[in-house]
């Protein structure tokens, strides 16, 4: 809105008829007295001020608009009809006034007038406005930075109080906090713990989580500084990610020493025990079979029965003890795997009737699908064999109600896949990663079936060092498909 300001109502008509015709709104005031009481109630961005009136004349009231915060920015064009003389212009212009137009009035250029400083104003409004949204940003964002600051203060805090050794690093890799345990192992905040020479490189294994966008796990021994003796740790990375990018890595080491020694005693009591048991089942086992020989009983007789089931609950040992006893050579690196050029598919027919020899065939049903890998495939015998045998004694272990098994092959350029299918009680998918681990049972089947939990750690071992890969996909009462997959070169 404009205010005009002239003690002649004719004038004020006639200026208020010409700026309305441009569409501005106009308030009138016909005293300086009048225009200070409006102009500190009402909202003018411009003051057209006639400077002859009496009373206060044009500058004084200007003046007084110089010394109200609401007024004193306001620009003001003042009218006069006499003082057309430099000095009072001059005047003008000290007391708070932008411009000066004489009378009479050329509209034209007072209307130009008018424009500028409605443009004007139009454009500090805007400037203002923009001043006051960036303050208003900064504010917010030097909160934010205070909240931020105090969450990562709180989660240092909560690192430090970890048993374990704590660290954060940024997304490139570099070490960006420790806790006070680092310094156990490390002397300064960038350089790793110095790692066992046999075991894995940190900062290697680390680059391939950084290049998979995956975390890390690995176990491995690191140098206690005062007591210069390597301790077993497992390591933990873990990304932390922001719109599907890593911001950040949090890492911890948590000390397994003690675990890893009473995992040690424990695989040598095993090591020991099943070389131990193994001398004296081989001599039961000679002496039965030599008696069986020998009394030559009749093949319907109720001896010859129990003679024969001595010889299977034998073999059953037997192989309890064999799978301990390939435990402990994983255990300690002594799993040896022979590879020579074999025929796959006569290694699955094998496996398939040995099954049949040993269970009921009348019952069990073992159907053969894909193509038959008729060709020569670098890889240990007995060893896929051993593979196979615990695949497809545990489909028939583990479906009680239903025989049915599918053994099935598939050829790509690379690989060959044999997969075992069974339609039992399957497994939930949460602990289907876990049933290739170390005396790892299903806790639901653990008490219906019986076993050790080993055969399957110990077949994804031989498929490990045949370069192959090995998996299971099941669903609970529908069944399960074990697989491996072997390179064909
Ligand atoms: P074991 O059978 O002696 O317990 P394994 O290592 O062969 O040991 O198997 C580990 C666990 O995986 C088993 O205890 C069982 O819970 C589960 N499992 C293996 N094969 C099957 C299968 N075909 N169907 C359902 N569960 C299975």
């Amino acid at each position: 809105m404009i205010l005009i300001v002239d003690d002649n109502k004719n004038n004020i008509y006639s200026l208020k008829k010409l700026l309305e015709s441009q569409g501005f709104k106009i308030d009138t005031a016909e005293s300086g007295e009048e225009a200070l009481g409006k102009a500190l109630k009402n909202n003018y961005f411009l003051i057209i001020l006639d400077v002859q009136m009496p009373g206060m004349d044009g500058f004084e009231v200007a003046e007084s608009f110089a010394g109200y915060s609401k007024t004193k920015d306001i620009p003001i064009i003042f009218l006069s009809a006499v003082n057309t003389e430099k000095q009072f212009i001059a005047k003008g212009y000290a007391s708070g006034g932008i411009d000066y137009v004489t009378k009479p009035i050329d509209p034209e250029i007072l209307m130009l007038k008018v424009k500028t400083f409605y443009n004007l104003q139009e454009n500090s409004l805007a400037l203002k406005k923009n001043h006051q949204n960036l303050e208003l940003e900064v504010k917010g964002r030097r909160e934010s930075q205070v909240v931020m600051k105090s969450e990562i203060d709180h989660f240092h805090l909560m690192l430090e109080a970890l048993p374990q050794i704590a660290f954060t690093l940024d997304k490139d890799g570099q070490v960006t906090f420790v806790n006070a345990k680092w310094y156990d192992y490390s002397n300064s905040k960038s350089l790793f713990p110095e790692t066992h020479i046999d075991d894995k490189d940190i900062l290697k294994e680390f680059e391939r989580s950084q290049k998979k966008h995956k975390p890390l796990e690995l176990e491995v021994r690191i140098k206690h500084l005062r007591s210069n003796s390597f301790r077993y740790h497992l390591l933990r990375m873990t990304p932390v990610f922001e719109n599907e990018t890593i911001k950040n890595w949090v890492g911890t080491f948590t000390d397994i020493e003690d675990q890893k020694k009473i995992e040690k005693e424990k695989d040598e009591f095993l090591s020991i025990a099943s070389h131990e048991l193994k001398t004296p089942l081989t001599s039961i086992k000679a002496y039965v079979q030599l008696m069986d020989r020998k009394l030559k009983f009749d093949p319907e007789s109720p001896e010859k029965n129990y003679v024969d089931k001595v010889l299977i609950q034998i073999e059953k040992l037997n192989s309890l003890i064999t799978d301990l006893l390939d435990v402990s050579k994983i255990e300690n690196g002594k799993l040896k795997i022979n590879k020579k050029p074999t025929n796959l598919e006569s290694v699955i027919q094998n496996s398939i009737d040995t099954i049949l020899q040993t269970h009921d065939s009348d019952k069990i049903k073992i159907e053969r699908h894909g193509p038959k890998p008729d060709i020569l495939i670098p890889l240990d015998e007995m060893r896929i064999e051993q593979v196979l045998l615990n695949f497809l004694s545990n489909a028939i272990k583990y479906s009680p109600d239903n025989h049915q098994i599918f053994v099935s092959t598939f050829i790509d350029e690379e690989n060959v896949r044999v997969s075992v299918t069974d339609f039992g009680i399957g497994i939930p998918e949460y602990k289907q990663p876990s049933v290739f681990q170390k005396f790892y049972r299903v806790e639901e089947s653990s008490v219906q079936f019986q076993g050790l939990g080993i055969g399957l750690f110990i077949c994804s071992e031989i498929i490990e060092q045949h370069d192959g890969t090995i998996g299971v996909s099941s669903e609970v009462n529908e069944g399960s498909t074990f697989y491996f997959t072997l390179p064909l070169n």
